[in-house]
């Protein structure tokens, strides 16, 4: 049975929160779970490139926009699969192409159109935990495209769409989907459970919680997401079709 866990930036941001997540990841595959991660790059990361890169060319240059922001979630592949390596367990970092994720050509908002599962499935084969880089894929030139912010959101509801795993779980700074964004309003409502459209309204509504894509394309797919917070891990709210809410 196959897993696939998404950690967001806020839960990377330190050394600690990688260790903490690769120890999680560890357990599921000790208990002989096949598992692959998705990684968002730390903390602000993202924000940091984007502006390096516009004082650097104000104009933006979009395919080498996308080359460079890539690499934030590169860098937090390669911490996480050190982590689980050091944990004793075998691990192997990909980026969005060597995980076999097709895009369309948009950069900076590509859509997602196809998996080639080969090197993800042989390296789930030797056992190891496979992690990925999130928000990228390659077009069919090869070049490295982004799929717009918040999108390792769609990286992981794409590769347990493709995978079949049994279960997505996006885990970020908060413990689940609410009424209203929790930060802002302490007395928002959380969700045990949320159909497809009533997310994609709270999106619509600025609930930035999860990419919109991501929705859409579980939606698609029928996979259930699970959005939990990477510091307790207790149940969070389940994305999933209306007769499943
Ligand atoms: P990650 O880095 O894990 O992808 P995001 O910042 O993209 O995290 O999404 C989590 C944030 O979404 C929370 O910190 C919260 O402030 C915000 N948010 C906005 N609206 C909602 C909502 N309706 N329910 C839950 N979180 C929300
Ligand atoms: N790091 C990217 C962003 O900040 C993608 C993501 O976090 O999902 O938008
Ligand atoms: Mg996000």
């Amino acid at each position: 049975m196959l897993i696939v866990q998404k950690y967001g930036g806020t839960s990377l941001a330190d050394g600690q929160k990688i260790q903490a997540a690769a120890r999680r990841a560890t357990r599921l595959a000790q208990q002989g779970r096949e598992v692959v991660l998705v990684v968002s790059a730390q903390g602000d990361t993202t924000d940091r490139l984007i502006a390096n890169a516009l004082e650097i060319n104000p104009r933006g240059a979009v395919r080498e926009m996308d080359a460079y922001m890539a690499a934030g979630e590169q860098l937090s592949a390669g911490l996480m699969a050190m982590a689980i390596g050091a944990l004793g367990y075998p691990a192997v970092s990909l980026t969005g192409g060597q995980a076999g994720i097709l895009t369309d050509g948009v950069f900076g908002n590509a859509r997602i159109l196809g998996l080639n599962n080969h090197r993800i499935r042989r390296e789930l084969d030797r056992g190891k935990i496979v992690v990925v880089a999130g928000f990228q894929g390659v077009n069919e030139e090869g070049d490295i495209t982004t799929l717009g912010r918040g999108g390792s959101d769609t990286t992981a509801v794409a590769l347990a769409a493709f995978l079949q795993a049994e279960a997505c779980q996006i885990f970020t700074d908060v413990d689940g989907v609410y009424d209203r964004d929790p930060r802002r309003f302490p007395g928002a409502t959380r969700f045990g459970r949320l159909s497809y459209e009533q997310m994609l309204r709270l999106i619509e509504n600025g609930a930035q919680v999860l990419h919109d894509r991501s929705v859409e394309m579980a939606r698609e797919h029928g996979i259930l997401i699970e959005v939990l917070s990477s510091l307790t891990g207790s149940p969070g709210t389940i994305v999933g079709p209306l007769e499943a809410v």
